[in-house]
């Protein structure tokens, strides 16, 4: 994926958009104060306006509407953005995550230690 230093393509920039999405999702306040979460709130729909892919900015900003984010805790906003990810997955016809795992995925590592150097 990263093998070049060219413009990021549509994909790539998906990627990397997700990752930086998910880990800060997943190094959010547990506890939250209103302005941090007044903040993330803006954050996302700022995101969405002026992310960089007509086309998906224009899907995402439709989303946020029928899923407005959840900003009140570390768990409630990682597991909005997995079912949204899933939202834009399924339109790509790509397989859906299981978000009981997210954690794993973006926080702790797997159970199996596989993260672990
Ligand atoms: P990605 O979907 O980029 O996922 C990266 C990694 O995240 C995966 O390897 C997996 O480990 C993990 N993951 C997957 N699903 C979840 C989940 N639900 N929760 C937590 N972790 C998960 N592309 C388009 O063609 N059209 C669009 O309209 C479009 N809209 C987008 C909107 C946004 C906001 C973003 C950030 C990206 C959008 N994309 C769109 C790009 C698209 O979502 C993918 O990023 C791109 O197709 C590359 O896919 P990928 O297979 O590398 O995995």
């Amino acid at each position: 994926y990263f093998d070049d230093d060219c413009p990021l393509d549509k994909k790539k920039l998906g990627l990397c958009s997700w990752m930086f999405l998910h880990t800060m999702a997943a190094y959010y306040s547990d506890t939250p104060s209103s302005q941090e979460q007044k903040d993330m709130f803006l954050f996302i729909h700022l995101f969405a306006k002026f992310y960089p892919c007509k086309e998906c900015s224009r899907h995402f900003q439709n989303t946020l509407e029928n899923y407005p984010p959840d900003v009140t805790s570390r768990k409630k906003l990682s597991q909005w953005l997995c079912e949204v990810h899933n939202v834009v997955n399924k339109r790509l016809k790509q397989l859906l995550f299981d978000c009981k795992v997210v954690d794993q995925r973006w926080r702790t590592g797997w159970e199996d230690g596989s993260c672990k150097k």
